[in-house]
């Protein structure tokens, strides 16, 4: 039994009311761990509130959830669980500030998660942080079906690439199984999470993609994702979310570099690569994290700069 398990799972026992907390800009684990929490302390009798910096992304906005995702904080809450956050500046600026003003629950499973709350669970040995939510539905005898399950599930298949990264394991699988043995069909769930892309998502990735540029004898694949090109496309930054996956794919690619201009020395970078290829380093070392496969985060300075930093980093890690 694990102990920090053990204490989150008695300190939400105890709790009366809770903030449900995940990354600003939510991928399909933050607002699936979420909605799933969300469910489970419902079943428990809880009052509870789901609370992200950004909002439900309308990629996701199908989902069904027991209340509504709130971008400002709700208050007369003592209590606040962060999911899927490496560290606490992922919450975002208004629940960074006040953190301190209650009492902290942080469930995640990224590399070199600081522990930054009172109480915390962090285990990267989990697929993503549904998983570990589901481990805590068994913990307190709450089944996985109907939209909790729902919630579960889009949270395993968008962290482990429909099962098929490096992070999916016989648990991961297992609870799948137990999703869809209580009714849950894969083809109506899968369809909804992947069907979403828009016709300037289309226009992006001909932009984008067609422009990657390949170094070191096509080992690493860089885009860029300027302002011109999301302008001339009528495209936002959730149509550009994905696209480095496909970089990756490139035969004989070790590492993709994604490169989006959010401001003029604003990059917000992603990182992927395969197997033993570890590029949680470089994401840690210009202020973000993620995990050895997929990290992130952002660098202050012009795209060719935040580009040549990157690419010396990641030649360092190709050359071993
Ligand atoms: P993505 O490239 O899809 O934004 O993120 C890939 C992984 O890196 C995810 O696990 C994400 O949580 C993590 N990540 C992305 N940006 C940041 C960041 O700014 N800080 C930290 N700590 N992690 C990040
Ligand atoms: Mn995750």
């Amino acid at each position: 039994m694990s102990r920090q398990r053990e204490e989150v799972a008695e300190a939400l026992r105890k709790a009366d009311d809770i903030i449900i907390a995940s990354h600003y800009n939510p991928d399909g684990d933050a607002i699936g761990s979420s909605v799933a929490m969300a469910y489970l302390l419902r079943a428990l009798g809880k009052n509870v509130a789901i609370y992200n910096a950004t909002g439900m992304p309308r990629t996701f906005d199908w989902m069904e959830t027991p209340c509504p995702v709130l971008t400002e904080l709700p208050r007369g809450y003592s209590w606040v669980v962060a999911l899927d956050c490496g560290d606490l500046a992922r919450t975002g600026p208004e629940l960074q500030r006040s953190f301190g003003d209650y009492r902290t629950i942080n469930i995640d499973h990224h590399l070199g998660n600081p522990e930054f709350a009172d109480l915390n669970w962090v285990k990267t040995t989990y697929s993503s942080t549904g998983e570990m939510v589901a481990r805590l539905c068994d913990h307190f005898g709450v089944d996985l079906s109907g939209p909790l399950g729902e919630a579960v599930y889009t949270a395993l298949v968008t962290d482990t690439g429909y099962f098929s990264y490096d992070n999916t394991t016989t648990r991961t699988m297992r609870v799948a199984e137990r999703i869809m043995e209580l009714g849950l069909k894969p083809g109506p769930i899968n369809a909804r999470i992947q069907n979403q892309w828009t016709p300037a998502r289309l226009c992006l990735m001909g932009n984008v993609l067609g422009r990657a540029e390949m170094r070191m004898d096509g080992q690493l694949g860089l885009i860029r994702i300027t302002r011109r090109a999301l302008e001339e496309c009528g495209a936002d930054a959730t149509d550009a979310d994905g696209l480095i996956n496909m970089l990756r794919q490139v035969r004989g690619v070790r590492i993709a570099v994604s490169l989006r201009e959010d401001g003029p020395e604003e990059i917000k970078f992603s990182l992927r690569s395969h197997g033993d290829t570890n590029v949680q380093p470089v994401a840690a070392a210009h202020n973000g994290g993620g995990h050895k496969n997929a990290a992130g985060g952002t660098i202050f300075a012009p795209m060719e700069e935040a580009a040549g930093i990157l690419i010396s980093a990641c030649r360092e890690v190709i050359a071993g």
